[in-house]
């Protein structure tokens, strides 16, 4: 048979994930600190695991209705509701899905039809790009910038709306550069969208990992309520990346054909990870806050280490990424990685993973403990000082 003719082009076509090299590269090695993972090391709050291992006890090991269980619906529309503002309906605005991952590809299937344009902002999430792509959508990208603190500007957006444009993802607390926007920031992009049929995908995922100020979500204008869907989930705040769990909230038209996609294809999200849920939604906030103070701290050590070693850093206020500017020490982000890696045994993402507006910088997480940042930061000092004086 011929395999290559009769896979799909757009999958088969797809590049794996850039972040996978170096994962492959430190299964064979041994004593590497890895600043390289997306999740938290801390393990599920107790209370939270408990409550998912009550339900299994009790017998709750049947699938779960399609749109998730109406006790966790409702916390989720309480949750977002006192933490940002917003008031969504749990009967037809809710739907749980398996990680923020799902939601952002069920949110690309059922708004995109051929053809059309989805804004994409460089450097990404790994998985926007190829999910726009595989919904049959043409990603247009726009390159934020260092000197800009990887804000979106509205000029920027303005010079990327054309008459095909369906969708912006936006990404803030963002993934790799740990960016925000505040209120004011978002006062012109919302300027320059209020009056456009174009949907905003929020993926607000990181909303918690906010270190100064408060988080502000698009959709709390009401001018983009209704054209913003918003993402988010459990995997990042609540230390929860294996139970798999996240939502969508929204237009009810829109979250009725995601629904249906979701019925279709994976039927219900896990029964014992929702029990879970609903507990970290009612009972998380002290531990929630006592990860986020302990991120804190390590972004501030992160952030003064790498630019004492001259890699310039601007200060990420969210999310648990440092994206420091590698350039100095003349190489590129990819062999910065693969040197520092063999070299120094600490593990870094180059930055062009995340598109080619990441090349220079390299994606360095801080979730992982104060004594392997410490480490990792003497090791990556040594590692570029020599490579600074050539
Ligand atoms: N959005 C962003 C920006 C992320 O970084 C991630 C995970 N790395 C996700 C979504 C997906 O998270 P999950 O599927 O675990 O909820």
């Amino acid at each position: 048979m011929n395999f290559e003719g009769m896979l799909n082009p757009t999958a088969r076509d797809m590049a794996p994930s850039g972040i996978r090299k170096y994962f492959d590269m430190i299964n064979e090695m041994k004593g590497v600190i890895s600043l390289g993972i997306g999740e938290p090391d801390f393990v599920t709050p107790w209370n939270i695991s408990r409550a998912g291992i009550r339900s299994i006890e009790e017998g709750h090991t049947h699938y779960a209705p399609n749109s998730g269980y109406g006790a966790l619906r409702q916390e989720i529309c309480k949750y977002v509701n006192r933490k940002y503002g917003l008031a969504y309906s749990p009967d037809d605005q809710t739907l749980v899905t398996v990680g923020g991952s799902e939601a952002i590809d069920l949110i690309l299937r059922s708004i995109i039809t051929s053809g059309d344009e989805v804004i994409v902002l460089e450097p990404y999430f790994v998985a926007y790009k190829p999910c726009v792509e595989l919904a049959g959508g043409i990603p247009v990208i726009i390159n934020l910038k260092a000197e800009n603190e990887f804000k979106l500007t509205a000029e920027e957006l303005e010079e990327k709306i054309t008459a095909k444009t369906k969708a912006i993802i936006l990404n803030f607390p963002n993934n790799p550069t740990g960016a925000i926007m505040t209120g004011d920031d978002l006062d012109a992009i919302v300027g320059v969208l209020k009056d456009k049929d174009i949907f905003v995908i929020s993926d607000e995922i990181y909303a918690e990992l906010t270190y100064e100020g408060k988080h502000v979500s698009i959709a709390s204008y009401p001018e983009m309520y209704d054209k913003t869907i918003l993402v988010s989930g459990f995997s990042k705040a609540f230390a929860m990346t294996g139970w798999r769990l996240g939502y969508a909230l929204g237009n009810s038209k829109v979250i009725d054909i995601m629904f249906k996609i979701h019925q279709y294809s994976i039927m219900s999200s896990s029964s014992s990870s929702q029990y879970a849920a609903i507990d970290a939604m009612r009972n998380g906030d002290k531990e929630v806050e006592m990860m986020r103070d302990e991120y804190n701290r390590r972004r501030r050590i992160m952030h003064k280490g790498f630019n004492d070693m001259g890699l310039a850093c601007f200060e990420p206020k969210g999310a648990f990424y440092m994206f420091p500017c590698i350039k100095s020490t003349g190489l590129t982000s990819d062999e910065f990685s693969e040197q520092l890696l063999l070299e120094e045994k600490v593990l870094v993402v180059a930055g062009d993973a995340f598109g080619t507006a990441g090349e220079g910088f390299v994606r360095a997480t801080y979730a992982t403990s104060m004594g392997n940042i410490i480490e990792a930061l003497k090791r990556i000092e040594r590692f570029s000082r020599k490579r600074q004086r050539d």
